[in-house]
């Protein structure tokens, strides 16, 4: 990899702790997971978006993703209340980095009763 593009790339982070997580994965076996998602250590999970147009629907899915797939609780859950959401724009899926010219974004959501955990 040439060294001018290596330095313009940076490690993925979790927006809550900071943490490195691994690379976002196709999710199986729901109608509603369309995209690739992951979580991280911190209790956070999170949803890529590869295009940057699809953000509502990305972000709808981690929020799923952290009620347990259970639609009325995701519905009841609260932004600031219940839980906060953090995002990662640059995100370059091949790289698992963040890479200025990429246009994919990764929506983390995590539970606030999670946090300090
Ligand atoms: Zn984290």
């Amino acid at each position: 990899m040439p060294k001018l593009f290596r330095d313009r790339t940076l490690p993925a982070r979790c927006p809550f702790c900071r943490a490195e997580f691994q690379r976002p994965v196709e999710v199986e076996g729901d109608q509603w997971y369309d995209f690739a998602a992951g979580s991280c250590r911190c209790g956070a999970v999170f949803a890529h978006d590869p295009t940057a147009r699809n953000g509502g629907a990305v972000f709808l899915q981690a929020l799923l993703m952290v009620a347990d797939g259970d639609m009325d609780r995701a519905m009841g859950l609260a932004e600031g209340v219940d839980y906060d959401v953090g995002y990662v724009p640059k995100y370059n899926l091949e790289l698992h980095r963040l890479e200025p010219n990429s246009f994919g974004t990764l929506y983390f959501v995590r539970l606030r009763a999670l946090a300090g955990d």
